[in-house]
């Protein structure tokens, strides 16, 4: 794929975006930037910012545009130019949707698709109950799934595994709710403007990342 391109991957809590862009970036040189954990990175480093955003987070509401947005561009600046840019969970509303049209080409990058990973409720209830994520490296596995090889360890670097607290099943009605209410307009905003690329994301992560393959144009 050529320099300077970013994707954007879209769908709800559950969706599988960073798993998904996991597979996606095996073949490009991606450099995957998630808002969440660009979020909870600083909530564990500063604790002004934690008493600001935790509880929004753990009552599954979206924190502020302004607040994302400046996570955001310093963790553009630190990415190399040449690496393209796999954003998730980034935009979630209409307010983010239009900031990205101006960062983007202030760090050089253009928006070459839309993914938009359709998921089903009852896929997101089932996937998110059961997730786990590793404290050090962010890596995601699932108990049902994709499970470690050790129970509660990261195969990727040994740090330990947790449930966020987001997770919780009461939590994650709530997300679902501020994800149809403030994020799942952004596919029209998308399909209006002839970018997006819809992917049926209740199967295997790896059947998404093929078809994204496909529609990208490469084997
Ligand atoms: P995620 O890891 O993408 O599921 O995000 C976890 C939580 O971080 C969300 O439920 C929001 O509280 C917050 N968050 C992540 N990205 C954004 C964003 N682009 N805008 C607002 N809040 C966000």
């Amino acid at each position: 794929m050529e320099k300077g391109v970013a994707l954007v991957f879209l769908g709800a809590p559950g969706a599988g975006k960073g798993t998904v862009i996991g597979f996606v970036s095996q073949k490009f040189p991606l450099a995957q930037v998630s808002t969440g954990d660009l979020i909870r990175a600083k909530i564990k480093a500063d604790h002004r910012f934690r008493e600001q955003v935790e509880g929004l987070m753990n009552q599954g509401k979206l924190v502020g545009d302004d607040i994302v947005e400046g996570l955001l561009r310093e963790a553009l600046a630190k990415i190399p130019a040449e690496k393209g840019l796999a954003l998730d969970g980034y935009p979630r509303t209409p307010v983010q949707a239009e900031s990205l049209e101006k960062i983007l080409p202030e760090f050089k990058r253009s928006l070459k698709k839309v993914i938009y990973l359709n998921v089903s409720e009852k896929t997101v209830l089932q996937r998110l109950g059961g997730r786990r994520q590793c404290r050090n490296c962010n890596a995601i596995y699932n108990v049902i799934g994709m499970k470690p090889k050790r129970e509660g360890v990261c195969d990727k670097c040994g740090g330990i595994l947790f449930t966020r607290e987001d997770d919780k099943p009461e939590v994650i009605k709530k997300r679902l709710k501020e994800y149809r209410e403030k994020t799942s307009s952004l596919i029209e905003f998308y399909k209006a403007k002839g970018l997006l690329f819809e992917v049926d994301a209740n199967k295997e992560a790896t059947d998404s990342a093929k078809a994204i393959f496909k529609e990208l144009g490469v084997q």
